[in-house]
C-alpha cells in the first residue's frame, strides 16, 4: 500500500499518532497537521469532541465517523469507556439512529443485498473486500428492537451488534461482516419517507423469500466456508424460528433474538435465585409477550428445570405466558396458540388481563418481552411484593421506551424489595437512603463471547447446551458485592473481561463435548484467547532495519 492508502483505510490509519518517522518514511509528511500524538492524547480529543454534542444521536454520529476513520481509536475509546459508550452504539441510541438512518447516513458500512439481486448474491458477496470474514450480523430489519419493521434502516443493528463483537470479545474488526437483506418494507411511514435508503416495496414473503434466504446460506459457505459464523438478528418472528430450524444443524448459525436472549435472561435468574434464595424449581414464571425472546427464554429455562431433576411437564406447570390475546391456555377461546406457544398452553381458564393472570397464577418472577411499555402496572408490582418476600421482575422490552416498567417504578412499588433487571440501561435508583443497580439484562453479555469461542475453536453447529452452558457462566461472574447492590450480572464496566473468561469456559465446554473442530486443542485456552483478541494499540509502520555481514555488499 502506498502511505496515502494508509491514510484513508480505518483499519489501518493512525492520523495524528503517525510519528516523524512514519511520516517521512510512508511520503505522508505535510499531509497530517504537524504534531505527533499519543493514541491517549486522541482519546482525550475524542472525549471533549464526544462529551461536547448535548444529545446521544450525535454522539452516535460522531462515533460512527471516527470509526469510519481510524478503527483503533475508536475500538480503545469504546472499551476504555464501555459503560458511557454501549448505550451510545448499541441500545437504546442505535435505535434512534435506524429510525433516522436515512438522515444521519454518511458513509455505507456493511453489505446491503436485496431481493433484486436474487440469483447473483454470490457475486455481491465477492465485493466485500475482505477476504478472510469470520462472522456475520445479518438482518432484514422486520423487527428492529421493539420498534418494528424499519426495513433498510435496520442496518444500524447488525453494524451496532458487530462492534460489540470486538469492542467487548476482541474478534477482529476485518472478520466481521454486517450485512442487510433488503426485501422491502411494509412500514407505510418509512416508505414514504423521502430520505428511505432501501427499496420501496412491500415485503416479500413466501417462496422468492425462502429462496432468496437460502441462495444467501449457500453463497455465504462458498465465499467464505462452512464455519463462517451467521447470527441472525432481528427478523421477524415467524421467519425468526423458522430458518433457526431450518439452519440449526447444516450451518454455523444462531438467533440472537432467541438464544441470546435466553441466556442472558435464564443467566440473570440463576443469579437472581441466589438473592431470593429459593430452588429453581420453587418459582413460578410469567411471561408478558410469546414471542422470539419470551419462547426462547422459556424454552432454555425448561431446559435448566429439567437439569436441576424436574419432569417436563413439572417444569412447565411453572412456566406461563401471555400474549396478545390473553394468558396462554389450551383451548382458548380468542385463538391464536400456534407453533411454538402450544408447549406452553396451560390447562387453565382463559384471562385476558396481566394483572389478573398475576392476581390468580402468584408468579415469583414476572419476565416482559412484548415491548408494550408500562405493561407492569404499579397494581402488579405491589402485588408481586405481596405475593413474594424478594419478587423478581424483569423489565427486558428494547428500547427503553419499549421496558414494561421503569427501575424506579419497580423499586419503589415493591419498598425496594424486588430484583429487578431490564433489557436498556437505566440509572441507579436511591430508594429510602438505598442507592440499588439495576442489572441490564442484555444480550451483549453473551454473544460476543460466543461468536469468539465459535470463531477461535472452529464450532461449526451451536447447540442449545451453549447457550445454557454460557447463562451459567455468567451467572457464576455475579459476585456476593454484585448482588448486594441488587445486581444479578456483572457491572457493565467489566463486561470487556467477563465476555473473555466466557470465551475461555465455551471453549473448555466445545472441546469436552466434541463441538471444536480447531486441532490441537489449545494447552492454556486462557493465554490463547486473550493472545487472539483484537488489539487497539497501534502497530509500528516503521519496518526493522538490520545488518548482513560486510563482505556480502558491493556497495
Ligand atoms: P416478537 O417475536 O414480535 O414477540 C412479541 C410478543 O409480544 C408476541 O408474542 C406478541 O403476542 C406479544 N404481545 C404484543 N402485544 C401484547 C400485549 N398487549 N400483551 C401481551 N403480549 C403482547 O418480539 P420479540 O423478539 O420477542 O421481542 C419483544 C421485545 O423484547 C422487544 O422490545 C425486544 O427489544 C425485546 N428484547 C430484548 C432483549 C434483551 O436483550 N433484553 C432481547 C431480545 C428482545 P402475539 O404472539 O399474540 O402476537
Ligand atoms: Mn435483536
Amino acid at each position: 500500500v502506498r502511505g496515502v492508502d494508509l491514510l484513508r483505510d480505518p483499519l489501518l490509519n493512525k492520523d495524528m499518532g503517525f510519528s516523524l518517522q512514519e511520516r517521512q518514511l510512508l511520503g505522508i509528511h505535510g499531509l497530517l497537521p504537524p504534531i505527533m500524538l499519543s493514541q491517549e492524547e486522541q482519546v482525550y480529543a475524542v472525549m471533549q469532541n464526544f462529551y461536547r454534542w448535548d444529545n446521544d444521536l450525535d454522539r452516535y454520529i460522531y462515533l460512527m465517523s471516527l470509526q469510519d476513520r481510524n478503527e483503533k481509536l475508536f475500538y480503545k475509546v469504546v472499551t476504555e469507556n464501555v459503560e458511557l459508550m454501549m448505550p451510545i452504539i448499541y441500545t437504546p441510541t442505535v435505535g434512534q439512529a435506524c429510525l433516522k438512518y436515512g438522515l444521519i447516513y454518511r458513509k455505507p458500512r456493511g453489505l446491503y443485498i436485496s431481493i433484486n439481486d436474487k440469483g447473483h448474491v454470490f457475486d455481491i458477496l465477492c465485493n466485500w473486500p475482505a477476504e478472510d470474514v469470520k462472522a456475520i450480523v445479518v438482518t432484514d430489519g422486520e423487527r428492529i428492537l421493539g420498534l418494528g419493521d424499519l426495513g433498510c434502516f435496520g442496518m444500524g443493528i447488525p453494524v451496532g451488534k458487530l462492534s460489540l463483537y470486538t469492542a467487548l470479545a476482541g474478534v477482529q474488526p476485518a472478520q466481521c461482516l454486517p450485512i442487510m437483506l433488503d426485501v422491502g418494507t411494509n412500514n407505510a411511514k418509512i416508505l414514504t419517507d423521502p430520505l428511505y435508503i432501501g427499496l420501496r416495496q412491500k415485503r416479500e414473503t413466501g417462496q422468492a423469500y425462502d429462496e432468496f434466504i437460502d441462495e444467501f446460506m449457500t453463497a455465504v459457505v462458498k465465499r467464505y466456508g462452512r464455519d463462517t459464523l451467521v447470527q441472525f438478528e432481528d427478523f421477524g418472528n415467524h421467519n425468526a424460528f423458522k430458518l433457526l430450524e431450518k439452519y440449526r444443524d447444516r450451518y454455523c448459525v444462531f438467533n440472537d433474538d432467541i438464544q441470546g436472549t435466553a441466556a442472558v435472561a435464564v443467566a440473570g435468574i440463576m443469579a437472581s435465585l441466589k438473592i431470593t434464595g429459593k430452588p429453581l424449581s420453587e418459582n413460578t414464571f410469567v411471561f408478558q409477550g410469546a414471542g422470539e425472546a419470551s419462547i426462547g427464554i422459556a424454552k432454555l429455562l425448561l431446559m435448566a428445570m429439567k437439569e436441576s431433576g424436574m419432569s417436563e411437564s413439572e417444569a412447565l406447570r411453572k412456566i406461563w405466558m401471555v400474549d396478545s390475546k390473553g394468558l396462554i391456555v389450551k383451548n382458548r377461546p380468542s385463538g391464536g396458540v400456534t407453533g411454538q406457544k402450544v408447549l406452553f398452553a396451560q390447562d387453565h381458564a382463559p384471562i385476558d388481563k396481566l394483572e389478573q393472570v398475576v392476581k390468580q397464577i402468584k408468579p415469583t418472577c414476572i419476565i416482559g418481552a412484548a415491548a408494550q411499555p408500562g405493561a407492569f402496572t404499579e397494581q402488579i408490582l405491589i402485588d408481586m411484593a405481596t405475593i413474594n418476600d424478594r419478587p423478581i421482575i424483569f423489565a427486558l422490552s428494547n428500547p427503553t421506551s419499549k421496558a414494561e416498567c421503569t427501575a424506579e417504578q419497580a423499586y419503589k412499588f415493591t419498598k425496594g424489595r424486588c430484583v429487578f433487571a431490564s433489557g436498556s440501561p437505566f440509572r441507579p435508583v436511591t430508594y429510602e437512603n438505598k442507592v440499588f443497580h439495576p442489572g441490564q439484562g442484555n444480550n451483549a453479555y453473551v454473544f460476543p463471547a460466543v461468536g469468539l469461542a465459535t470463531i477461535l475453536c472452529d464450532i461449526r453447529t451451536i447447540t442449545e447446551e451453549v447457550f445454557l452452558e454460557s447463562a451459567k457462566a455468567l451467572a457464576s461472574m455475579v459476585t456476593k458485592k454484585d448482588m448486594e447492590e441488587g445486581r444479578v450480572y456483572p457491572p457493565l464496566s467489566q463486561i470487556r473481561e467477563v465476555s473473555t473468561r466466557m470465551t475461555v469456559h465455551l471453549l473448555d465446554f466445545a472441546y469436552k463435548k466434541g463441538l471444536a473442530l480447531h486441532y490441537p486443542e489449545p494447552s492454556n485456552k486462557n493465554s490463547f484467547v486473550r493472545a487472539q483478541q483484537y488489539s487497539t494499540e497501534y502497530l509500528s509502520y516503521v519496518p526493522e532495519i538490520y545488518e548482513w555481514p560486510q563482505f556480502c555488499s558491493r556497495i
